[in-house]
């Protein structure tokens, strides 16, 4: 016996896409892959007749019911574990896994979390910001060239995630993965931690982002729950209070 994905909790995001050809190809992709959730984040240059083109008549209806969102902030605010494809490697893009071995990975985790399989533009791919949301990167292995057609990256990972599979043995080994805070709860908590550190002068309110970098890569090495993200928020609160309470106890003094 074997353990496989859970394909109603994995979803595509393509990251501003230019081509709405490549929409319609990755659309196609989710199709024979028996995947359908399809997100799309401030397309350029969007014509759904181009879509429907490539999507042919089997995956029209995953092209038409894409969720079409302006940033991808908010069109990752509901996922729990987010996955960041990149043909470029080095400097942030350091800890990779390969499809097949990430496609695994994710097995335990579709259990009980909603995964995004982000991608970036045709041009570009992601921004270093944009990886900050990620919670691991993938690299499809290539010769020199490393940099495929969306669509067909697309492919590449529907395909390992329709195939992946556990087997019971390894299974029970694995971990279980309960529930991960999803990222809407995330950024709610980094940028609380940002204004307290800031506000007692834990760090530079001219460059925070570059404290904050090092923060989120190391509470994402810890794969947060949504509870551990409330007591956290919990504490922030508290500091902040008592800063207050101090504040206007001295007041009354003077
Ligand atoms: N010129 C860009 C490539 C953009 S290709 C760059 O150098 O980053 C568009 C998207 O397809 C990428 O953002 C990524 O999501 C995906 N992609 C292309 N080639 C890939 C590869 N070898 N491994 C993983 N993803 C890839």
């Amino acid at each position: 016996m074997s353990d496989k994905i859970n394909l109603d909790n994995v979803s595509v995001v393509l990251h501003r896409p230019r081509y709405p050809e490549n929409i319609g190809a990755a659309a196609r992709a989710l199709r024979n892959m028996g995947m359908q959730r399809l997100v799309v984040v401030a397309p350029e240059n969007f014509d759904i007749e181009r879509v429907l083109k490539m999507a042919t008549h089997s995956a029209s209806d995953v092209a038409e019911a894409a969720h079409i969102h302006v940033n991808l902030r908010d069109a990752l605010s509901s996922f729990n574990y987010v996955v960041g494809t990149t043909a470029r490697l080095g400097g942030e893009r350091q800890v990779v896994s390969s499809p097949s071995e990430l496609a695994r990975r994710l097995v335990p985790i579709s259990h009980e979390n909603r995964i995004a399989i982000v991608f970036g533009p045709e041009d570009r791919g992601l921004s270093n910001e944009d990886i900050r949301y990620c919670h691991t990167l993938v690299n499809i292995p290539t010769a020199e060239f490393s940099s495929l057609n969306l669509a067909q990256a697309v492919m590449v990972m529907c395909y390992e995630i329709f195939t992946a599979e556990v087997r019971d043995q390894e299974s029970e080994r694995a971990e279980f993965m309960p529930r991960l805070a999803c990222r809407h709860e995330l950024d709610g908590m980094y940028d609380q931690i940002r204004d307290i550190l800031v506000r007692i002068s834990y760090i530079n309110p001219e460059n925070p982002d570059y404290w904050m970098n090092s923060l989120r890569h190391f509470f994402t090495r810890l794969q947060l729950r949504a509870k551990e993200v409330r007591m956290i928020r919990g504490m922030c609160r508290q500091i902040n209070w008592y800063g207050k309470k101090c504040y206007d106890d001295g007041k009354g003094e003077g």
